[in-house]
């Protein structure tokens, strides 16, 4: 289902018409306050502003700045992370593991592990050998560390985007910035280039870009996976959790506990509701549990987001009051974890048919390797191994709009084509890729349609982002 800003429209055709030329504010749903109010801050200008410092956000800035960039990180949250942190998603599957995710996972496995098994396919780029688990405050700790080494980066915690400062001229907008609301008030942040690695895509939605909601059918795109008549679904949400002992030899009483999918114990495999005994041998004292599993018709839309999350929580309780009684705590992610949002529409969509065959464009800028993983959908066994493959530039570059970028899970792709890429590793290579392709824009003052694809590339290469595969 594709969408257009139709407010957004309308409001651009009227200023088209008057020929108004200066930037002008767009924010969220129209909201004119956001657009009329003058800021009580300064305006702040840098390079590069890379809104959302989630697996997508962070190499993108990190690249940027290594670049030289002078580059301004926006995280709604109080702290960096995304998903791995405010959706207790500390859990990684895909790959390959390299560049700013291999720095951050060496790390992290050397200091804050707490179990890793064997993963033969991807273990060896950038790991030990095992697919590794953290507390999300781990990951968060590491990536301050990690943001903390680069004098390019200013990083804002509790800084949402509400506003999107965009020159129109034709049909083709120009984003030369953003709103945030910073203490009760705004601030404008110019950039030469600004990376939308939100998950939500919402800041290209506000900027006018065309967008894809839900799913599509297979013959929209000619795929050969997926399902007959679109239906317009996103991937349903999953409220995450972590159990941790608290009495003395508890056991957790797995097979008591409802619709709690697969759990990840501390010592280095999953755990089986229907192997008790093997559970009770192996007395592990912490468990990332995917929660509960719910609908929600519009994740773009916070209450409906808040009713899915009620839902889950109501659907959780007789569970969460097995565990108090076991001796075990329940830490429940702050945030429902959404899996799919929108999907900005680019100048390329990557399809399923891309990944199965293992293309690589002429202008790849990241390889991707893993599954495809629609939830709430029946993939065919033969159909599900996939890849390598690789994301051109032109899936990370919206149509019809200059000086923006999206990195992570809201690039250009079918939403089959989404639930593989939507893995952080690959996240974490497409924001590599944006931050590096920003950085060379702004700092060579060349529009994002005409940076040299191959410099960009050779850039990549020597950051060894296109290593992983080979070492496999
Ligand atoms: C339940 C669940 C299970 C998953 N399981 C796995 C797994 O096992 N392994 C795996 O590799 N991947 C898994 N994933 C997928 C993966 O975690 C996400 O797809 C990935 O985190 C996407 O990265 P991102 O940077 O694009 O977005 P996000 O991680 O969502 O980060 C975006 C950041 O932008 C911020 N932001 C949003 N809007 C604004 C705004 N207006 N202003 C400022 N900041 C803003 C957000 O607060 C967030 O911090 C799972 C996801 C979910 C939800």
């Amino acid at each position: 289902m594709e969408i257009n800003r139709r407010d957004f429209i309308t409001k651009m055709s009227a200023i088209a018409a008057l020929s108004v030329l200066p930037s002008s504010f767009v924010a969220a749903m129209g909201n004119e306050k956001v657009e009329k109010a003058k800021p009580k801050y300064p305006t702040l200008k840098c390079d590069v502003v890379v809104v959302g410092a989630g697996p997508g956000g962070v190499p993108a800035a990190i690249a940027a700045a290594r670049q030289g960039a002078k580059v301004i990180l926006l995280e709604e949250d109080n702290m960096p992370g995304g998903a791995p942190v405010d959706m207790y998603v500390p859990f990684i599957c895909g790959g390959p593991r390299v560049g700013v995710f291999q720095e951050m996972i060496q790390v992290l496995n050397a200091k804050h592990t707490i179990g890793g098994r064997t993963c033969e396919t991807f273990g060896k780029t950038g790991s030990d050998g095992k697919n590794h688990w953290w507390m999300p405050g781990s990951y968060a700790e590491v990536i301050y560390q990690l943001l903390e080494k680069e004098e390019n980066i200013t990083l804002m915690c509790a800084a949402p985007v509400v506003g999107v400062k965009v020159k129109t001229s034709g049909n083709r907008n120009q984003v030369t910035g953003v709103r945030i609301m910073r203490n009760g008030d705004y601030q404008d942040i110019d950039a030469a280039v600004t990376i939308d690695a939100t998950g939500n895509g919402l800041i290209a939605d506000m900027a006018g870009c065309e967008y894809m909601f839900g799913s599509e059918a297979k013959s929209d795109y000619n795929e050969p996976v997926g399902i007959e008549v679109a239906d317009g679904k996103v991937q349903p949400c999953t409220w995450m959790l972590i159990s941790e002992r608290i009495k003395r030899n508890a056991i957790l009483p797995i097979d008591k506990l409802k619709g709690s999918s697969a759990v990840e114990d501390n010592l280095n495999r999953w755990v089986k509701a229907d192997d008790k005994e093997d559970m009770i041998r192996r007395d592990a004292g912490i468990y990332l549990h995917w929660g509960r599993t719910v609908y929600c018709k519009d994740t773009r839309d916070p209450l409906l987001l808040a009713q899915a999350q009620q839902e889950a929580l109501e659907r959780l309780q007789e569970n969460l009051e097995i565990w108090h009684e076991a001796g075990y705590a329940v830490h429940l992610a702050p945030k429902l974890g959404v899996r799919e949002v929108r999907r900005i529409k680019g100048e390329y969509v990557l399809t399923a048919n891309d990944l199965i065959a293992g293309t690589m464009h002429d202008d790849v800028i990241a390889h991707a390797h893993y599954s495809f993983d629609v939830w709430g959908m029946k993939i065919p066994e033969e159909m599900k191994h996939i890849g390598p493959y690789g994301i051109p530039y032109r899936s990370i570059l919206p149509t019809k709009t200059e000086g923006l970028l999206t990195a992570g899970r809201i690039i250009s792709a079918t939403r089959i084509a989404h639930s593989s890429l939507r893995v952080q590793p690959i996240c974490s290579n497409i924001g590599m890729a944006a931050g590096t392709a920003a950085a060379m824009s702004a700092l060579n003052q060349t529009g994002l349609r005409s940076i040299d694809i191959k410099q960009l590339q050779d850039r990549l290469a020597s950051m060894g982002l296109f290593d992983g595969l080979k070492k496999k």
